[in-house]
């Protein structure tokens, strides 16, 4: 996609420090780290939703992904990752191609998710899940 700046990346046309490519995806470090060593893992092929990804390419996101929390935890010292993925504005996406972050983490880096804790009403979760269950038998 000719104005995606994630696709000039993988072409070389904007640079980055890559830290691994393969036949369907490429990871390098975001310019904009939460912690020093903060990566991006992008599918090859353009698709701004996580749910456009075929199957293999999603795997191997996950794959590359977890590999280099691991390493980040082994050799950068960190103690632990989160992989986060925005899929939508109103869910903080700000770079429309698809991109799993691997956020390295320390026991005391400072950063804390704003994860609330909300409460259902009486049968309010099953009613959300058969919606989303109706949904998947169409599509899965
Ligand atoms: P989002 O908010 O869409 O989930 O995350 C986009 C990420 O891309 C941000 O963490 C931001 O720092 C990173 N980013 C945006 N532009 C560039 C760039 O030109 N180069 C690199 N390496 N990272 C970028
Ligand atoms: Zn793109």
């Amino acid at each position: 996609m000719d104005s995606c700046i994630f696709c000039k990346i993988i072409a070389g046309e904007i640079p980055s420090v890559k830290i691994y490519e393969d036949d369907l995806v490429y990871a390098f470090m975001d310019i904009a780290p939460i912690n020093k060593g903060h990566v991006l893992v992008i599918p090859k092929k353009h698709n701004e939703s996580s749910s456009t990804i075929d199957e293999a390419t999603a795997g191997r996101m996950f794959k590359v992904g977890s590999q280099i929390g691991i390493a980040l935890r082994r050799e950068c010292d960190y103690d632990a990752f989160n992989l986060h993925l925005a899929d939508g504005t109103a869910a903080g996406q700000v770079v429309n191609h698809a991109h799993l972050h691997v956020v390295p983490r320390g026991v005391e880096d400072g950063f804390y998710w704003n994860w609330r804790q909300l409460k259902y009403e009486d049968g309010e979760a099953a009613e959300i899940a058969e919606k989303i269950k109706a949904r998947l038998a169409k599509k899965l």
